[in-house]
């Protein structure tokens, strides 16, 4: 249950301040916790990284960590 960071990323900080767990760390790649990420369930209606993110497709579900 969590999503990920591409390396489409262009390394903007949008996201950063964004997540309610925080579950993004900077760097080279950007990278999301899946074990801190909740995909926003029970913070917000959506995924906040994916809505502020400039970056078209950038932050994906990780087919690592699918939904429970
Ligand atoms: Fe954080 Fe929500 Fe993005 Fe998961 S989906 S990394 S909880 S902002």
């Amino acid at each position: 249950m969590a999503l990920m960071i591409t390396d489409a990323c262009s390394e903007c900080d949008a996201c950063l301040s964004e997540c309610p767990t925080h579950a993004i760390t900077s760097g080279r790649p950007y990278r999301i916790d899946p074990e801190k990420c909740v995909e926003c369930v029970g913070f917000y209606d959506s995924p906040q990284c994916v809505d502020m993110c400039p970056v078209k497709n950038c932050i994906v579900p990780d087919p690592s960590h699918p939904l429970a």
